[in-house]
């Protein structure tokens, strides 16, 4: 059994009248274990977030099959969706709430009961106990980083994808970045990454499938990939 599972998975995104379709995957296999660190590895438009959105839910596959904790996403999509949490790359959100409040949104959308919302132990896990009332607006760059991550985890998910983590952000907060997924990890989620930073996914990683032009090139542990590089 594995975290995210990928047969064949192909994505061409229609084109329009200015732009051709596009084939974003070309047929991809990729078994990620339970329990790694997983990296993504690759530059831009290698197809890196079209695969993540696919399991997400964000993104409708073209063909192929695939499966997150061993839930098909076509035969239990919301069992799938239900064992996997996201965070965007882009930081734009709820700027008029408190992080308390984004976060209860977050798992009523999820359908999590009251009784279960670990709420308040989400944000001390992500280091925002103390901006917990403060309006998101209000927060820094890395702790609206570091916010999203919280959002991906309030229905508890066993996998934990984050889609370039620390693009466009310093070394000092990358580092503080780093340490929240490791941290995460120990506590027992799995955790996949994508990044077109080399240094990032060597330096957190475990195992790393290199993507590029839809295609996965090359998946191994990173000791052995780094050999060859
Ligand atoms: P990465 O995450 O590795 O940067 P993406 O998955 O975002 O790559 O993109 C892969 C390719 O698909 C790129 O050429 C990109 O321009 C194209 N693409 C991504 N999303 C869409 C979309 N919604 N419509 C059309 N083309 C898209
Ligand atoms: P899906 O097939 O998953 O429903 P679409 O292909 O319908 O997604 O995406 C909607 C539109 O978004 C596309 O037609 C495209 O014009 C636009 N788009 C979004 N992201 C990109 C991108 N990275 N590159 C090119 N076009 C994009």
């Amino acid at each position: 059994e594995f975290a995210i599972e990928a047969h064949d998975l192909r994505k061409t995104y229609a084109g329009s009248k200015k732009s051709p379709p596009k084939e974003a995957l070309k047929g991809v296999d990729l078994k990620i274990r339970r329990g790694s660190i997983f990296g993504l590895l690759g530059p831009n438009g290698a197809g890196k977030s079209t695969f993540i959105n696919i399991f997400a839910g964000l993104v409708t596959k073209t063909s192929g099959t695939g499966a997150v904790w061993g839930r098909d996403i076509d035969r239990d999509p919301i069992g799938a969706r239900a064992a996997i949490g996201v965070v965007p790359q882009e930081i734009n959100m709820d700027v008029f709430f408190t992080p308390f409040e984004a976060l209860e949104m977050m798992a009523g959308f999820y359908g999590v009961p009251k009784a279960e919302r670990r709420t308040d132990a989400i944000l001390e896990a992500v280091g925002l106990s103390e901006k917990r009332n403060a309006y998101v607006r209000q927060l820094s760059g890395g702790m609206k980083r570091r916010l999203l991550v919280a959002k991906a985890l309030v229905h508890n998910p066993p996998v934990l994808v984050l889609d370039e983590p620390t693009a466009g952000v310093d070394i000092e907060l990358r580092r503080q970045l780093w340490d929240y997924v490791r941290e995460l990890h120990a506590q027992g989620v799995t955790i996949v990454l994508t990044t077109h930073y080399l240094e990032e996914a060597q330096e957190l990683c475990d195992e790393i499938a290199i993507v590029n032009h839809g295609e996965v090139v090359a998946c191994e542990p990173k000791e052995q990939l780094l050999k060859r590089l």
